[in-house]
């Protein structure tokens, strides 16, 4: 189990260095006991029965995973067929993917859902924004923070993690692994733990700042997150999961304080 620990830790410490030498991620900035707080897809298969049997997931499983997910959300969902919105997500992305240092390799794509749900999420490189989450969002700055935050859960290994879980309780991908997921609504509602999370917000705003977004734009995102859903149940996962908003606020900003010497309002 150490060992693979070891692997992993290697593999994060590569990723984090790679992106940009002279960057720093602190955690310091989450109050709650990090230990513990990992929710799973599916919940009861821990990490270290996954580090016993060394379940791996290939980057092809992932997209593969994530085309069947993409299958099972067209039949839910429309897809935005606005073509000025698209030209400009997709502007967006390019100029975030443009600057990840070591790409794992996937065929990033970004889809925009027709729904009233406030929400983003991303499997396999297909990131999903929905029209609410488009209309909530205020500039190119806080759209390209949260591309940015869902790119990173594909770079750091955050959804491989996840899938991994589940292919150990499988013993290999079916058919159904695609259904299972979207089926039963897991795919909206992914928590990961509130590190991974403060991790990607870091990432993201990293590659925002380095395509020529401003930074300070992603704290004032969940701020007005915070104080909109501040008291209720129905806080989106994207913000509701941990860190909860006001922390993921104050941790970007010590970021970009600490990194890039601004000290956003
Ligand atoms: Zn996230």
């Amino acid at each position: 189990m150490k060992l693979v620990s070891g692997i992993l830790y290697l593999f994060f410490a590569t990723i984090i260095f790679a992106q940009k030498s002279d960057i720093t991620y602190s955690f310091d900035c989450l109050n709650e006991d990090l230990s513990g707080s990992m929710i799973s897809l599916f919940g009861g298969i821990e990490s270290e029965m996954l580090s016993t049997f060394g379940t791996s997931v290939s980057i092809e499983e992932e997209i593969q995973v994530g085309d069947q997910v993409f299958e099972e959300i067209k039949k839910k969902y429309k897809l935005s067929q606005d073509q000025v919105q698209m030209d400009k997500l997709n502007r967006i992305m390019n100029k975030i993917v443009s600057q990840i240092s070591n790409p794992r390799g996937f065929n990033y794509k970004i889809y925009v859902l027709d729904t009233t749900e406030l929400n983003a999420f991303t499997i396999g490189g297909k990131i999903f924004y929905t029209t609410e989450m488009l209309k909530f969002c205020q500039s190119d700055d806080e759209i390209a923070a949260v591309i940015g935050h869902e790119i990173g859960h594909n770079e750091l290994g955050n959804i491989n993690d996840q899938l991994k879980r589940i292919k150990s309780a499988q013993g290999v991908f079916g058919e159904e692994t695609g259904q299972l997921i979207a089926g039963a609504g897991k795919i909206m509602t992914i928590s990961f733990n509130q590190k991974n999370e403060a991790h990607c917000d870091m990432f993201g705003v990293d590659l925002s700042i380095s395509a020529g977004y401003r930074g300070c734009e992603a704290a004032g995102l969940w701020n007005r997150m915070h104080q909109k859903f501040e008291g209720q149940d129905s806080m989106p996962r994207l913000f509701m999961s941990h860190p909860y908003s006001s922390d993921r606020e104050s941790c970007l900003k010590y970021h970009i304080s600490e990194n890039y010497s601004t000290e956003c309002k």
